[in-house]
């Protein structure tokens, strides 16, 4: 017997066939969960490295399931992907950060959201028309929203992903190469694609004290991304001596567990007040 998974074929194998079916499973209860608005995002703020002032947050994704509680992404994401509900999990990460930051505006605070998008979703030559109209509809600037795109999920379709990427900079919306250093071809694809911003992969930040060679790294990258216009977020600080580390490198914006763990919206506006004092 075979049975049909992602776009192909493969031959049924019993030690396999208990997780496919699971997964099976769990695309159908995400489909629900989808309609029933279980998905929910937790924001993690992004602090500049020179003065510690809030700039932007980070939108995570999270299911709030009815009996599981709340999942982290990694165990339903790529369930997503391999049954085609990426785009809609995107279209609803979207449209709670959109309104999510349209409330903050509202409350005085100007704050940058940063969502992620699958590689999937930069082949959707209807994401930049579809974004427009809801960053419209929310009057949210389309330069407070940026795009984080994972390095090594570029290099699947680069002509149809720079497209919609050369797209989504005519909206005026930022894009941020993610994980950086972690992919293959991370030079092509800085010189190939114009992002606004790179995110240093926590496997750097987390070595920066102790290995020179990640420092080194770290460094190059920090100074690479300067000559190109590029903000540089550290990703993964979490303790103060990386983050005085990171400072003398110039990079500019932190994020990480010793600033915040990523939270609900409502717990945001709460950690502002108690860190922007004194
Ligand atoms: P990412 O984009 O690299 O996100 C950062 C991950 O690191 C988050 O895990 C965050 O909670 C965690 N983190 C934050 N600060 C620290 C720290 O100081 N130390 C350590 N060790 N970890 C830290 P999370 O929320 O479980 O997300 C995992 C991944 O799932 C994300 O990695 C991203 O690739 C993906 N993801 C999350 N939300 C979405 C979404 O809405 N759409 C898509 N397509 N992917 C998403
Ligand atoms: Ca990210
Ligand atoms: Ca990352
Ligand atoms: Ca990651």
């Amino acid at each position: 017997a075979a049975k049909r998974s992602g776009g192909g074929w493969v031959v049924y194998d019993p030690d396999v066939h208990g997780d496919g079916e699971d997964a099976l499973r769990t695309a159908e209860d995400l489909r629900r969960a989808l309609v029933a608005g279980e998905l929910v995002l937790h924001y993690q703020p992004q602090v500049r490295v020179c003065d510690g002032a809030l700039t932007g947050v980070e939108a995570l994704v999270r299911w709030q399931h009815p009996e599981l509680g709340l999942l982290p992404p990694a165990r339903f994401l790529p369930v997503a992907e391999d049954h085609g509900l990426i785009g809609q999990v995107t279209g609803a990460v979207l449209a709670q950060a959109v309104a999510q930051a349209a409330a903050w505006r509202r409350q005085g605070l100007d704050l940058r959201v940063s969502v992620n998008v699958s590689a999937t979703d930069l082949l959707d030559t209807g994401l930049a028309r579809e974004l427009g109209a809801l960053l419209l509809g929310h009057g949210v600037p389309a330069s407070r929203l940026v795009l984080e795109v994972t390095e090594t999920e570029l290099v699947r379709d680069t002509e149809r992903a720079s497209q919609v990427l050369a797209e989504l900079a005519d909206l005026g919306v930022a894009t941020s190469i993610d994980d950086f250093g972690t992919g293959w071809s991370s030079l092509a694809q800085l010189h190939r694609m114009r992002f606004s911003e790179l995110k240093l992969d926590r496997s750097f930040t987390q070595h920066l004290l102790t290995d020179p060679r990640a420092a080194a790294i770290t460094a190059s990258t920090v100074d690479l991304a300067h000559a190109l216009g590029l903000r540089v977020v550290a990703e993964g600080v979490e303790d103060p001596q990386t983050l005085a580390r990171l400072a003398d490198l110039q990079c500019d914006e932190s994020q990480g567990y010793w600033h915040a763990p990523p939270m609900p919206a409502g717990a945001l506006l709460g950690w502002t007040s108690t860190t922007r004092e004194g």
